[in-house]
């Protein structure tokens, strides 16, 4: 498979206030880590099972080569990925357990999500129903609100960088091009059919992103396909600005009236951004009589769970081939001081 780089108005109750997480440094290296399958390929690397001698646990070990990194010139986006994830912890976001390096590599330690991308899911389902993309979207509501909160953007939002754990949760993946934002950032980064208008047209962007693309998955969670799509980068950026979308006829009217909100062109009239933020979204009538507190509390049973033979099974992920890692290239002891920084993070 192919993968793309209350109508009453009742107010809901207010979330926990969203807090950093406490600082609990773990101390890994490599040898802790017995390592298995491929679970997936990144820029800078793969992603593998393992098993961590420490504490008997599966972990998904997020490899990263230091020499592609600088080729790249992304050290301060793989800074960003790798600060914010050691300063967050939510229920629908994978939590890092820790970080280490040696003189190739930055390694991740995160917790093994079992289930899969959302993304193998939805190909193999064609699309989901009503019920099912409403669970999913809601559990990416919440999990924007807690990062917005914190003043963190994410911007790659898609169905490839979302997990489906063992009880049927999502987890958010991919914290690359995350960043903690005042107001505006001017970065071009993304997936094209998920970018928002306002990053197409180089006009500075913030939260609205994430709201704009949480609109294009729910569309392609129903239809089957994303709202704007072309051969081309160019083609769907042009179809994005034109702003035209055609809804297939079986998606419930109160549903394409969210989408529709997500996917105003406006960022300052779109549903996420304008008053109440978050909350916004929570009322939108598509979420009528859904209980947020006991979506954030994982007590909702979730519209599907992965079938599973033990921790470490991974049959939910494609296969790779086995790598040998190659040799990397020397880099300097300048270039090596670069990733000095990540120790203290
Ligand atoms: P990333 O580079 O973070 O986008 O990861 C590449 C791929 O590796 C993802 O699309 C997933 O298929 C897989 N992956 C990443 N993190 C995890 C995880 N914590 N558990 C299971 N699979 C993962």
């Amino acid at each position: 498979m192919l993968r793309r780089m209350t109508s009453s108005k009742k107010a809901e109750p207010p979330e926990p206030e969203a807090v950093f997480k406490p600082r609990e440094k773990r101390t890994f290296e490599l040898g802790n880590f017995e390592l298995k399958e491929t679970l997936g390929t990144g820029t800078f690397g793969r992603v593998r099972l393992t098993n961590c001698s420490l504490d008997n646990k599966f972990y998904a070990l997020k490899m990263l080569k230091k020499a592609d990194i600088l080729r790249l010139k992304q050290v301060d986006h793989i800074k960003s990925e790798v600060r914010i994830l050691s300063l967050i912890e939510h229920p629908f976001i994978v939590n890092m357990a820790g970080h280490f390096q040696n003189d190739q590599a930055l390694f991740m330690v995160i917790e093994y999500v079992q289930g899969g991308e959302l993304y193998s899911h939805l190909r193999r389902e064609v699309r989901f129903s009503d019920e099912k993309s409403k669970y999913y979207a809601a559990e990416i509501i919440l999990a924007f609100s807690y990062l917005h909160s914190l003043k963190i953007i994410y911007r790659d939002l898609k169905p490839e960088n979302l997990l489906i754990t063992g009880a049927g949760h999502v987890k958010i993946t991919d914290f690359g091009f995350a960043k903690i934002v005042e107001d505006r950032t001017w970065t071009l980064c993304g997936t094209p059919e998920y970018l928002a208008p306002e990053i197409i047209q180089s006009k500075g962007h913030g939260k609205s992103v994430d709201w704009w693309a949480l609109g294009v998955l729910i569309y392609e969670m129903l239809a089957g396909y994303p709202p704007f799509y072309d051969e081309s980068p160019f083609g769907i950026y042009q179809k994005i600005l034109a702003g035209r979308v055609e809804y297939p006829r079986h998606i419930d009217p109160k549903a394409k009236d969210c989408i529709k909100k997500l996917l105003a062109q406006d960022r300052t009239k779109r549903l996420g951004c304008i008053k109440g933020g978050a909350a916004s979204v929570k009322n939108h009538k598509w979420f009528n009589k859904f209980d947020w507190a006991a979506a954030l509390a994982c007590t909702i049973e979730p519209p599907f769970k992965p079938e599973l033979q033990g921790e470490g099974d991974t049959h939910h992920f494609d296969d790779y081939p086995d790598s040998e890692e190659a040799v990397q290239p020397e880099i300097s002891d300048h270039e090596k001081a670069l990733f000095e920084e990540f120790d203290t993070f």
